[in-house]
């Protein structure tokens, strides 16, 4: 495997408006840096022009390698890829919107060469963003924190510094619903942060909709605590309680006072609807944690990829890429 410093991670997903200026200003960032260098593109089936583009650029620069996926996997299956090839002995996983500055890698390794293994990019500031985007992630960092018992930094994206070390450390955990930052933060090492300013992104729209926010934010709760589970019980267990209590309540005024006339209905509806709520809800939880026992338990692999740029020779650790014969080049 060539001798590499340092490896850039940069998942792209429908971003051809952006990748001229990302690869320029990456580009500026790391021959500034004096060391030896890839910058590894993962393409997450895209159906824009990005697969055509990146691998353009690959042509003209063999420091600058892809991974094509066969479809869509996700952004947090595309930067475990990315890590599954890198060959640098520390590498930096980068948005491709360039709403991480790459001007701070040159710090992030000055870090790393002081002896950190993981240097985070804090989020001081967040421009661009919708309140609603702001306050969603907000809250969400705090209850994550509060849930766990791991110490997740808050405010705190995928864009970082890891040294091989981690990487190492992060390739022998196989699950499914990955949750990257709170997997590094599992596998522990000596970690510290770095403050930026989260800028607007340079043009196009989010490729993270409402929907793929949620999803994210539940494998994160879902693969870091069993805390709504056991608030599954103590709720149940709660009303149980409570539900005895009034059932002897019923049962003396039936006994003691058999023809008092008792109004039954409303509170006959509002009891079975309160109880049936919080039952299905419950049940839900359950589920969440159940579908991803099933997850686990395909053992399929995490991606598929269908072509390497420039690294053909490296192999991924977890399946064999599946190349064409019959290809015309
Ligand atoms: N991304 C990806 N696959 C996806 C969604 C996003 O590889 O399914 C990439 C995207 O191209 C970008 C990064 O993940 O480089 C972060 O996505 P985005 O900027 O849309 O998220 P946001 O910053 O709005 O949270
Ligand atoms: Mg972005």
């Amino acid at each position: 495997m060539d001798k590499v410093t340092l490896s850039v991670i940069v998942p792209m997903y429908n971003e051809e408006e952006v990748i001229p200026e990302t690869y320029k200003r990456l580009k500026n960032v790391l021959d500034g840096l004096n060391e030896s260098y890839e910058i590894i593109f993962i393409n997450d089936g895209s159906r824009d022009r990005t697969g055509e583009m990146l691998l353009k650029i690959c042509e003209s620069d063999y420091n600058t390698k892809l991974i094509d996926f066969a479809r869509n996997f996700g952004h947090q299956i595309a930067i475990t890829a990315g890590m599954d090839y890198a060959a640098g002995d520390c590498m930096v996983i980068i948005d491709g919107d360039l709403q991480d500055p790459p001007e701070l890698i040159p710090d992030m390794m000055e870090l790393w060469r002081q002896g950190y293994d993981v240097v985070y990019g804090k989020r001081k500031a967040r421009k661009g963003e919708t309140f609603f985007k702001k306050f969603t992630a907000k809250a969400f960092y705090r209850i994550l924190r509060s849930l766990t018992d791991i110490n997740i930094p808050v405010d705190t994206g995928d864009f970082r510094l890891i040294d091989r070390r981690v990487c190492e450390a992060l390739k022998q955990l196989p699950e499914r619903s990955r949750y990257v930052r709170g997997l590094m933060s599992w596998v522990g090492f000596k970690q510290t942060a770095i403050e930026f300013e989260r800028s607007e992104r340079f043009a196009g729209e989010t490729k993270y909709p409402l929907k793929k926010m949620l999803k994210l934010a539940m494998d994160g709760i879902m693969s870091f605590s069993y805390k709504p589970l056991k608030l599954s019980s103590w709720v149940g267990s709660l009303l149980s309680l409570f539900s005895f209590l009034y059932l002897i309540e019923v049962l003396l005024q039936k006994l003691l006072f058999p023809h008092t006339a008792q109004s039954g209905w409303a509170s006959l509806i509002a009891v079975s609807l309160f109880f049936n709520g919080i039952t299905l809800l419950m049940l839900g939880i359950i589920g969440e944690y159940v579908g991803r026992i099933y997850e686990e338990a395909k053992g399929r692999p995490l991606y598929i990829v269908s072509e390497l740029k420039n690294m053909e020779e490296r192999k991924g650790p977890r399946f064999n890429i599946t190349q064409r014969q019959n290809k015309k080049d």
